[in-house]
């Protein structure tokens, strides 16, 4: 079974080649490229939502710490106020007499031992320390002029003095809270209290935070980190620098500033920093970065900075752009593997629904070509059973035909036979007459010759009978016929009208049997001889040439004579039934197509030539029965 190809619907080469190629080649570069577009939006969201988190965990973190700086500083506020109430202050401040001093120096130091401070010490309004806690102590502030102090100025004017500095005697950082002490809402002096705030730091460090204040120069005078301390968290201008090297307050330090390598401002107070790293503990990391959230301490100028670390987040956010990088490769490929598979599964369902309707298609056609063929078998065989009765009605026509050309030429033949036997019989007549009269005288001599002739002439009119009787029985088509004999038998029959002829017979074949039945065959040949001797009536010298040449399985057997021949518009009729040209009763125009009949019923056939030389060649053509027998007559 052949399937129609035109029921593969397949796209031309060139169409289904390039979307595939396109596909292939952009589709790898594409998977990466939003792989890392995305894989880097999961890391940006990741990052910014961290930093939410750890800003809004920071605020609360910032807060709580802010306050315990607060507090830290708010525990020493009272105590230099607390001075304007003692007396022995106030006298001392009106008569700095050593005795006062020495009542206040001491009243000092217990005062100092108790508030745990580093130092409380009072000056008269012109900045000279009168007395102080420890007045003991080799670097004691005891005279010391500190009216460059801003601590000083601040609470001189009656304003509260908060200062960050280090100490210029003895060079120790400390927080300064000055107040300024009123009599009569007059300033008489100031008492000052400094406290050490690194107890603050210890802790941070303890808990392990990062974190430091600022005072309101922006310089660090708190931090958890002591690489940090007195760094500048902005740019000092020169102008700055100057001012504050000559005021002493960070003693002789150098004010460096902080320089984080970046500084981005993402709120309110909150920024994220990136510092190169310089502990151990980040040793690895080139630079590690920072929220950083900060706050004024109330009641200072100062503010607190709460530095988280975002190593972490960072490392996280990284993570989750790896995830999200993977998680968008991996769906990606199933859906490219979910694809092709559907592409795969369509394109069987499709190749299967061609097959299926190239099927149904060819099932149809078998269905339609099958009833076609029924249809034309059953008109053939009405054809075949018409043609059967048709060839039954022809045959038995042909038969009857044949019969009626007998019987025709019997009829014609009637004068010629009548003078056939006539002959014999007025000679038998004399003869037996004569032989009586012989037997007689007793002559017994010639009566016997007599008797013998009278013999032959019985048995010449015998054959003509017997073969009259053949001629005109029916014959079937099967049988065998010997040509020689059928040639013998057919001048035997005509003998009567060759006999008053000078006709010479040229016998030019060797015999065959033939597959035709013998009296058929002196049928045929009774005809075409018949014609020949018509044809040469008013020939001189009239001549019959039987030729014989084998061929093909078949024996050809050319009768010719030099009769007038046939003219041009008589040969196109002359196999035609009653075609005859001869007059009167003599032709009846069925000897020729009986006798074509009779040789195509065996497979034979029967033509005409016309030679050049004149008269007519009819060509009998009869298959073999046997092989040719190169036998000479
Ligand atoms: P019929 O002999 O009764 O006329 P045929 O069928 O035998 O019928 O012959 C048909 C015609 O063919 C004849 O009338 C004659 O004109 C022509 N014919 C047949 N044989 C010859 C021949 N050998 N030579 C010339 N004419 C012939």
């Amino acid at each position: 079974m052949k399937c129609d190809p035109t029921l593969y619907r397949a796209a031309p080469p060139s169409l289904a080649v390039k979307p595939r190629l396109i596909r292939h080649l952009f589709l790898p570069p594409l998977v990466i490229l939003l792989m890392i577009g995305l894989g880097y939006a999961g890391f940006w969201i990741s990052e910014h939502n961290g930093i939410r988190t750890l800003s809004e965990n920071g605020q609360r973190q910032l807060e709580l710490h802010a306050r315990a700086v607060e507090s830290e500083i708010s525990k020493y506020t009272y105590l230099p106020s607390l001075l304007e109430l003692e007396s022995s202050v106030s006298q001392l401040l009106g008569d700095p007499s050593p005795e006062h001093r020495q009542t206040v120096n001491q009243y000092l130091e217990g005062l100092n031992r108790r508030s745990r401070s580093r130092a409380i010490y009072v000056m008269d309004t012109t900045g000279r320390v009168l007395a102080t806690s420890n007045w003991r102590d080799v670097d004691s502030y005891l005279g010391e002029d500190l009216s460059f102090r801003a601590y000083y100025q601040n609470a001189v004017r009656g304003q509260p003095g908060r200062f960050y500095g280090i100490g210029s005697t003895n060079g120790e950082p400390g927080y300064y809270l000055a107040h300024g002490l009123e009599e009569q809402g007059k300033i008489i002096g100031v008492a000052v209290v400094k406290v050490r705030l690194e107890a603050l730091e210890e802790r941070w460090q303890r808990a392990r935070l990062e974190a430091f204040v600022s005072d309101e120069n922006g310089i660090i005078i708190l931090s958890s980190d002591p690489a940090r301390r007195l760094k500048s968290v902005r740019p000092l201008s020169e102008d700055t620098k100057e001012r504050l090297a000559r005021s002493l307050q960070y003693y002789w330090f150098p004010l460096n500033e902080l320089e984080p390598l970046a500084r981005e401002r993402l709120a309110e107070g909150v920024e994220k920093l990136t510092f190169p790293a310089n502990t151990e503990l980040v040793s690895d990391d080139k630079a590690i970065s920072y929220l950083s959230q900060t706050r004024p301490l109330s009641d200072t100028p100062w503010s607190f900075t709460l530095l988280t670390p975002l190593q972490d987040l960072r490392r996280e956010a990284i993570n989750q752009g790896i995830l999200v990088a993977v998680a968008f490769a991996l769906v990606a490929f199933l859906l490219i593997a979910w694809n092709e598979r559907r592409k795969v599964i369509a394109t069987r369902l499709a190749a299967r629904e061609a097959l299926q309707e190239a099927n149904s298609q060819l099932e149809r056609r078998i269905t339609e070509r099958t009833a076609d063929l029924r249809a034309s078998n059953e008109r053939l065989k009405s054809q075949i059973r018409e043609r059967r009765q048709a060839e039954e009605t022809l045959r038995r026509a042909q038969d009857e035909l044949v019969q009626a050309g007998k019987l025709a030429a019997i009829g014609q033949m009637s004068t010629s036979i009548a003078h056939e036997l006539n002959q014999p019989l007025a000679a038998l007549r004399t003869l037996s007459g004569n032989t009586v009269r012989f037997l007689e005288r007793g002559a017994l001599d010639t009566a016997s010759a007599n008797l013998k002739t009278i013999n032959e002439l019985i048995d010449r009119m015998g054959r003509i009978t017997a073969s009259l009787r053949s001629f005109a029985r029916r014959g079937d088509d099967q049988g065998q016929a010997s040509l020689t004999k059928a040639v013998d038998a057919a001048l035997q029959i005509l003998n009567a009208r060759i006999e008053p002829l000078p006709l010479q017979v040229h016998r030019d074949f060797t015999e065959q049997v033939l597959q035709i039945d013998q009296t058929r065959l002196e049928q045929i040949l009774v005809n075409l001889m018949g014609n020949a001797l018509d044809a040469m009536q008013a020939q001189a010298a009239p001549e019959l040439w039987l030729e014989g040449e084998p061929g093909d399985g078949k024996y050809r057997l050319r009768v010719r004579d030099n009769g007038h021949g046939i003219d041009l518009e008589a040969r196109k009729h002359l196999f035609e039934p009653f075609f005859t040209t001869k007059p009167g009763e003599q032709g009846l125009g069925l000897g020729l197509t009986l006798s074509a009949s009779l040789a195509a019923a065996t497979g034979g056939s029967l033509g005409v030539e016309h030679p050049a030389s004149g008269g007519t060649a009819f060509v009998l053509s009869l298959p073999l029965a046997s092989p040719i027998q190169a036998e000479p007559i």
